[in-house]
C-alpha cells in the first residue's frame, strides 16, 4: 500500500475524518477528504481531549489545542476541529474538499479500487474511509443489513454558556467535570475554553449536557425521529417559548448552584440545542476496500465520554494496519483492523446501552 499511488478517500471532515487524513498522510498515503458542510459546521459544545493521543495518532503537536485542565482536559469541539483543519491544510498530500456530499459507495466493478457517487461526480480511490458520523451513508455498504443508528430512548439538552454571563458567577467552580442527578434527569457540566481559546477564569465557557428521558413525543413531533431511527436534532429556534420557559424553571429547580443559574441563562438566551441520543452496536467495521471509523463505525451514549477517544484509537489502528503493506492487500489489512477494533468498540457501545437502560428505568 506504500507509494504515491496509494490513495485514500475520506468521507467526512469532522474530528475522525481529519485525524484519519493526517494519520494516513503520515503513513504515506495521498488523501482526499470530502466534507458535506461548507465552512465551519454549526453547533458543538464541549468534549474531553487527550492531546497526547491526538499528537501520537496524527503526528501533529496537539499541545496548541486549548483545554481547561481539571479532573480531565476539556476542550471546545469547534476549537478542536479548527486545530485539526488547519493542520490538514498545512499537510502535503491531503486535499480537503468542502460542500460535497457522498451519496453512497458504488458496487465494485474493479478488484483493486473503490468508487463513490458524490455531488462532485464519481470519485475513485484504493480505499474509502467512512468518517461520516452517526448518519453515515458509507455504513450502508459495510453493514447493509444494519445501516442506521437507533434512538436510545432519551435526549440531551446541550449548550455553551459564557462564564462571564452566569448571573452571580461560578463560585470558583468550572474547572472540574461534575455530574448531578435529579428525578428523571442527569447533568454533566464542565468548563471549556472561550471562543478565543482563553482558559483563565472569567473567559471560559460552561459546557452542559442535560439528559432528559421525557421528550420522545416532542422529538417525534419535530421530525427528529423516524420510527426508531434518529434523523435530526433541535436547534434553539425550533423550541417554543413555553418549552424554554419550562426548561428554565426545571433548571432552577433541579440543578445545584451555580449550574441552576448558568443553565437557566443558557436556555433563555438561545444557548441550547437538543440532540436525541443515538446508539449503534456494530457487527462489521470494514468490507472489501471500505472501512469505518468514529461515529460511522460505532455510536455510544455520550455518557461514556469516549467518542473522540475511540475515534482516535480507530484511526491509530487503521493507520498501523495499512502502513507498509502491499496495495493488493488493502482488503486483508482492513479485515485485520476490524478484528482488532470490533471487540473494544462493541464493549464501549454496550456499556453505554447498559447505562441508558438503568437511567431510563429510574427516569
Ligand atoms: C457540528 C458537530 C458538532 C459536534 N459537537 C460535539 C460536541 O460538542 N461534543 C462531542 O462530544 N461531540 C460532538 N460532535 C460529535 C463528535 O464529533 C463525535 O462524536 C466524535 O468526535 C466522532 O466524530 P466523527 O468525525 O466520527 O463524526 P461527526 O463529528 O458526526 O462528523 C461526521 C462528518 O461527516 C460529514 N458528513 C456526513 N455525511 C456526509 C456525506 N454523505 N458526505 C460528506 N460528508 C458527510 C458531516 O458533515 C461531519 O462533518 C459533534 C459533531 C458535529 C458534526
Amino acid at each position: 500500500m506504500r507509494g504515491p499511488e496509494s490513495h485514500a478517500l475520506v468521507v467526512g471532515g469532522s474530528l475522525s475524518g481529519l485525524c484519519a487524513g493526517l494519520a494516513l498522510a503520515r503513513a504515506g498515503w495521498t488523501v482526499t477528504t470530502v466534507e458535506r458542510a461548507a465552512g465551519e459546521p454549526p453547533g458543538g459544545a464541549g468534549l474531553g481531549v487527550d492531546r497526547l493521543l491526538v499528537s501520537e495518532v496524527t503526528g501533529v503537536d496537539a499541545d496548541a489545542i486549548p483545554v481547561v485542565r481539571g479532573n480531565r482536559d476539556s476542550a471546545a469541539w469547534g476549537l478542536v476541529r479548527q486545530f485539526l483543519l488547519e493542520a490538514t491544510q498545512r499537510t502535503a498530500g491531503i486535499e480537503f474538499i468542502e460542500a460535497t456530499t457522498v451519496r453512497g459507495i458504488r458496487q465494485p466493478t474493479e478488484p483493486d479500487s473503490v468508487s463513490v457517487d458524490s455531488t462532485a461526480g464519481v470519485l475513485t480511490a484504493d480505499m474509502v474511509v467512512g468518517a461520516d458520523g452517526v448518519y453515515s451513508v458509507t455504513r450502508g455498504f459495510v453493514a447493509p443489513d444494519h445501516p442506521t443508528a437507533g434512538y436510545a430512548g432519551y435526549m440531551l439538552w446541550r449548550g455553551l454558556v459564557p462564564e462571564a454571563e452566569v448571573p452571580g458567577g461560578l463560585d470558583g467552580r468550572g474547572t472540574n467535570l461534575e455530574v448531578h442527578g435529579a428525578p428523571g434527569a442527569q447533568l454533566v457540566v464542565y468548563g471549556v475554553p472561550g471562543p478565543d481559546g482563553r482558559t483563565d477564569p472569567g473567559h471560559r465557557r460552561v459546557s452542559y449536557a442535560w439528559y432528559d428521558a421525557s421528550r420522545t413525543d416532542l422529538l417525534r413531533r419535530k421530525g427528529c425521529l423516524q420510527g426508531d431511527t434518529v434523523v435530526g436534532s433541535l436547534s434553539s429556534d425550533q423550541l417554543s417559548a413555553e418549552l424554554t420557559g419550562e426548561l428554565a424553571q426545571l433548571a432552577r429547580r433541579n440543578w445545584p448552584s451555580p449550574w441552576d443559574r448558568c443553565i437557566a441563562w443558557g436556555v433563555t438566551h438561545g444557548e441550547i440545542f437538543g440532540t436525541p441520543v443515538a446508539e449503534y452496536l456494530p457487527s462489521r467495521l470494514a468490507l472489501r476496500r471500505v472501512v469505518l471509523v468514529g461515529d460511522a463505525a460505532h455510536v455510544a451514549s455520550p455518557m461514556t465520554g469516549a467518542g473522540f477517544q475511540n475515534a482516535l484509537l480507530d484511526v491509530a489502528a487503521l493507520a498501523a494496519r495499512v502502513r507498509g503493506g502491499s496495495r493488493a492487500d488493502v482488503e486483508g489489512a482492513l479485515r485485520r483492523y476490524e478484528h482488532q477494533r470490533l471487540p473494544d468498540v462493541r464493549e464501549l457501545v454496550s456499556s453505554g446501552m447498559a447505562w441508558g437502560r438503568s437511567y431510563r428505568s429510574r427516569a
